[in-house]
Parts: structure tokens; sequence; C-alpha cells
């Protein structure tokens, strides 16, 4: 069964997006947001359903409240919240600086926290069904080079999806989250399309190809929906297979 009352940060495009887009098809009535004004994707998800954009920036405590404030008060109440807002700064370990590092845990991690803590408020006693899922990534489970404040928010979030599981089971809240592999949406698009990056990439992903926002929209569905009902404190991976792989003996073809 679906879950009717759903918002997503982050969704005016990319995963984001196609999340809002999957729950739009199978009936849930939706809200999105960006930080931008941004009407585009919420007339594209209007044809779907009925669909709501607020405005907030999730990479501050009182955006995250604001989001979850309107998100309620347009649908009447919340079954289903997806933390997806996120953004990639890094480079080499010696240009780290504390501005990077706080940009980051501000939306990539606080950020999913106060609109976890914001939804778990709307939550009432008797509701049924509540969820929350948290997209994290492969970077939650292994690291890349040059990647070490991008890997350490999305390992927060494999600790987050666990302790927010057991703080709130007994409210009746599940929380879940998604680890995406290499998936081709604007945050990655300028880097997919460096010199032969596609090909490398393609190489390592045992399914052989990079993963579309299409390719997580439905595992979004799946986790806040009836059939999981018994599923909390997990990270999926969806990922073609990249976080099953072992180093090879053979040479990349
Ligand atoms: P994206 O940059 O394509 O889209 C991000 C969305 O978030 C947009 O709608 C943008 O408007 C919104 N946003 C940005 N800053 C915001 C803010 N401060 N407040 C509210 N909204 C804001 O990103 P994406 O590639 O779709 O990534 C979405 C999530 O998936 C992120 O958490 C990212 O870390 C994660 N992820 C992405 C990949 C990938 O390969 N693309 C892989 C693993 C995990």
């Amino acid at each position: 069964m679906v879950r009717p009352c759903v918002c997503v940060t982050g969704s005016t495009h990319g995963i984001g997006f196609a999340i809002a887009k999957a729950f739009a098809k199978s009936g849930a009535r939706i809200v999105i947001n960006s930080h931008e004004a941004d009407t585009t994707a919420a007339r594209e998800l209007g044809a779907l359903t009925e669909c709501h954009f607020v405005q907030a920036d999730l990479s501050n405590v009182e955006g995250a409240n604001h989001f979850i404030e309107q998100a309620h008060q347009r649908l009447g109440s919340l079954d289903t919240l997806v933390n997806n807002a996120g953004t990639f700064t890094d480079g080499d370990f010696g240009t780290l600086d504390a501005q990077m590092f706080d940009r980051a845990f501000d939306l990539n991690v606080k950020g999913y926290l106060f609109a976890a803590q914001a939804f778990a408020a709307k939550v009432s006693g008797d509701q049924q069904g509540a969820s929350i899922i948290c997209i994290g990534s492969t970077n939650s489970l292994a690291a890349e080079k040059n990647s070490v404040i991008y890997d350490s928010t999305k390992g927060a979030i494999l600790m987050m999806v666990r302790s927010l599981a057991v703080s709130l089971a007994e409210r009746g809240i599940r929380v879940n989250g998604i680890g995406p592999g290499i998936v081709e949406t604007p945050l990655t698009q300028a880097g997919l399309d460096q010199g032969d990056t596609r090909k490398v990439l393609r190489r390592q992903i045992p399914l052989g190809r990079i993963g579309q926002p299409d390719d997580i929209g439905p595992t979004a569905v799946f986790l806040a929906s009836e059939a999981a009902d018994y599923i909390t404190g997990q990270m999926l991976y969806v990922d073609g297979g990249i976080s099953a792989q072992q180093m090879s003996w053979d040479a990349p073809g």
C-alpha cells in the first residue's frame, strides 16, 4: 500500500526529482523542495499528482523546520520524509578548509537530522506507517580518493539511519537509507563529461552502466510502503553492484 503524504528535500532535479516522480506515479500526494525558486519541476509533477513546492534552505535548522511545517500544512499530515538534498565539496586533502567542511556537513548531515526531528514531531501517536528515508551513498561504505569531507558526511548518514531507527522505533517511525552508486545528475554531469570518465567508470561497475535517477525512485517507494513494514535501520545500496565487488585478478577490459 502506498503511504499517501510524502515530502522530499532537494527534489527539483536529479535523484530527488526522480524519487518525487516515483511517489507521484504510485499515487502519493507530494511536496517537493529546493533552496532556489523553481516551478518547473512542480509543474511537471503536478500533471501526475497533487504537488506542492516549498522553497527552503535545508542547510540550516530554520529552513528544515520551515519545510516540514509547510509540507504538513499543505498535505494535512505527513507519512514519509525523504532526506535527499546534498552537495559535494571536496578536493586535495591539503586544500580542505573549515568553510568547505561546514558547507557539506550543514546540508548533508545537519539538514537530514533536523528535518527528521521536525518530521517526527508531526507524526501523531496513533499514526501507522510513518517512515524516513535518507539518501546516503556507496561513499557511506567505502572511501574515494580526495573525497574526505563528502565521505565523512555520507559515513555519518549510515550511522544516522541506524541511530534514528532505534530511537524512533517505539514511536512507530521506520528509518532506512538508500546508497546510490554513480548516478547521472546535474551534480555529476561535468565530471562524467570529462575525457574517458564514463568508459573508466563503466568498467568498474558490475552491471556495466552508470546509474540513472529513475533507478533510485522505485526503491524509495518500496521502503516507504507496507511491503517494507519490518525493515528499519537498513541502508540499501542501489549501485549496479559497485559495493559488492572485490579487487579483480583480471585486467580491466
Ligand atoms: P543534484 O545536485 O543533481 O540535485 C540536488 C537537489 O537538491 C536539487 O533539487 C537542488 O536544488 C537541491 N538543493 C541543493 N542545495 C539545497 C539546499 N541548501 N536546500 C534545499 N535544496 C537544495 O544532486 P543529486 O546528484 O541528485 O544528489 C542527490 C543526493 O544523492 C545527494 O544527497 C547526493 O549526495 C546523493 N548521491 C548522489 C550520487 C550521484 O552520483 N549523483 C551518488 C550517491 C549519492
